[in-house]
């Protein structure tokens, strides 16, 4: 029998309303950024929205590789030779030269022994923090670790202990505060995807051998944008291999899609032989994993695009300070522009919409209650030009709605 849908039982129903009448208020006002179709690229941060031309600033091509030669031909090359789909999954008849490929650069780029790769960044996470702990084991994670660290941890079944965000004395009283002789890991975000603020490496890896702990960082937004040469967190501080699980997406900077592991060889053959989303889920389409190989080797044949991304994010972030806009703690290409009330977030994105600049607003729970931001993101493929002109519309913006500007804190 089915349940009169208008009971109070039926919370599911009571859901499902609840996310309708607060999708519908966004949209009486003319506030609904969700799925926005972005119909072209016009080359360089220009894309085409409906009939408009707009720049954009919410990309995670952090390199701006979308649309590279060089990277479309590998995929139509591979789709000539392999066509569009695998055989299944690794182990049967899924795994091609293209896929030993990738996973041979990622491991060169990577300067680790070996690497593995998954079919999206999520489900990386998810399946190997779930291969490496379980029951009885203790799992570490920052409190803005991405939400597929999270669900990894508690599908994981091991206990999941948070700290404090970035914090390493709070990270050490956690560990302090578990059986000495237990199995630990801890797991953090290379840049936070919400903030861009970089994860204190050189003291987490400090407490890890103090502790005896392994380490997993997430580098979804390190790879290409940290480093001189944007091999990363490792690089950028001047670590050579202190990282045991070597976390990526080939989503962000890397435009394809799929998730890696890179570490040293032992690890990555575990991995291939106990990770369920590696062993039970296709493998990586052919022209995704020919996508994603010669991407790393545009990255390292063409160093100039890291060099002018770390100069844009520089311009980006002093300017918008200057500007007195409150951009917390950011330090890399991820630059929140903290607006306070959802509301405001939501009014200053539609001015921005309205004068060519495509950014989206992030409002609670995905961020604390009165934090709700613009998160402005910058790539290489701006010119100084294009980013002064948004921090202009910016401002325009901000007085528009009333949002006050600080004095400048330089
Ligand atoms: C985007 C992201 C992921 C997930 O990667 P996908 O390839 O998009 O599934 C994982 N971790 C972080 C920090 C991310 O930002």
């Amino acid at each position: 029998m089915p349940m009169d849908p208008m009971t109070a039982q039926d919370r599911i129903g009571q859901r499902i309303r609840a996310i309708m009448a607060r999708l519908e208020h966004l949209q009486g006002n003319n506030w609904y950024f969700y799925n926005i179709p972005v119909q072209e690229l016009k080359g360089g941060a220009r894309v085409r929205v409906g009939d408009k031309e707009m720049l954009m600033f919410a990309s995670y091509s952090y390199l701006g590789l979308i649309g590279h030669p060089r990277i479309n031909k590998a995929a139509k090359e591979a789709i000539d030779k392999y066509g569009t789909g695998t055989h299944g999954v690794r182990t049967l008849a899924g795994t091609l030269p293209v896929h030993q490929d990738l996973e041979e650069t990622i491991a060169e780029f990577k300067n680790a022994e070996a690497a593995v790769v998954f079919s999206s960044g999520y489900v990386t996470n998810l399946s190997v923090i779930a291969a490496l702990v379980g029951r009885g084991d203790y799992v570490f994670s920052d409190k803005l670790n991405h939400a597929s660290i999270v669900d990894g941890c508690l599908m994981s079944g091991a206990k999941f202990v948070r700290f404090h965000h970035n914090d390493m004395d709070a990270l050490e009283r956690r560990l302090q505060s578990v059986p000495s002789d237990a199995t630990k890991l801890i797991v953090a975000d290379a840049v936070f995807s919400m903030d861009g603020d970089i994860i204190d490496l050189p003291r987490l890896v400090e407490l890890a051998r103090k502790y005896n702990a392994w380490v997993m960082i997430d580098e979804a937004h390190s790879v290409g944008v940290l480093g001189k040469t944007g091999r990363g967190i490792e690089e950028h501080f001047g670590l050579d291999d202190v990282i045991d699980i070597k976390m990526g997406t080939l989503s962000k900077t890397i435009p394809s899609v799929g998730g890696y592991i890179a570490g040293k060889k032992e690890l990555v053959e575990y991995i291939r032989h106990t990770s369920r989303a590696y062993i039970f889920s296709a493998a990586l389409p052919p022209a995704q994993a020919a996508a994603a190989a010669e991407a790393f080797r545009v990255i390292m044949d063409e160093p100039w695009r890291v060099e002018k991304l770390q100069a844009n994010t520089q311009h980006f972030i002093q300017g918008l300070k200057e500007r007195g806009f409150n951009t917390m703690y950011t330090e890399t290409a991820i630059v929140p522009i903290i607006c306070g009330e959802d509301e405001t977030a939501f009014q200053m994105t539609a001015e921005a919409f309205k004068r060519g600049i495509f950014v989206l607003p992030v409002i609670s729970p995905a961020v604390p209650v009165g934090l709700a931001r613009l998160r402005a993101t910058v790539t290489a493929a701006h010119e100084p030009e294009e980013i002064e002109y948004a921090m202009d519309v910016f401002v325009d913006a901000a007085q528009a709605v009333g949002l006050p500007l600080q004095q400048p804190v330089l």
